[in-house]
C-alpha cells in the first residue's frame, strides 16, 4: 500500500483523498493538506536551502532562513 504524504506538515495518510480532506496546521495557503508529489525517500533536501532530513515531518517542522514565502523547510521533489 502506497503512503501519501502532506508537502507542509508531513502527515502520512494511506489515500489521497483522505489526505486533502483532513486540515493542515502549517499550509501558509490554504486549510487542508496538501499532496507531496515526490516519491518516497530516504532523506528529503529543503528545496530552498537545501538542508536535508530523514522525513517530511521533521523537515517541516524546522524553520528556513532561505523561503521567502514562510517559515518552514519546504521538500523538493
Ligand atoms: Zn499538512
Ligand atoms: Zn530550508
Amino acid at each position: 500500500m502506497a503512503n501519501y504524504y502532506c508537502k507542509w506538515c508531513g502527515q502520512k495518510y494511506s489515500s489521497v483523498l483522505s489526505l486533502t480532506s483532513h486540515s493542515c496546521s502549517k499550509n501558509p495557503n490554504g486549510k487542508k493538506h496538501e499532496l507531496y508529489e515526490g516519491s518516497e525517500k530516504s532523506k528529503y533536501t529543503c528545496k530552498w536551502c537545501g538542508q536535508q532530513y530523514s522525513s517530511i515531518l521533521s523537515l517541516t517542522s524546522h524553520s528556513c532562513s532561505k523561503n521567502p514565502n514562510g517559515k518552514k523547510h519546504e521538500p523538493a521533489l
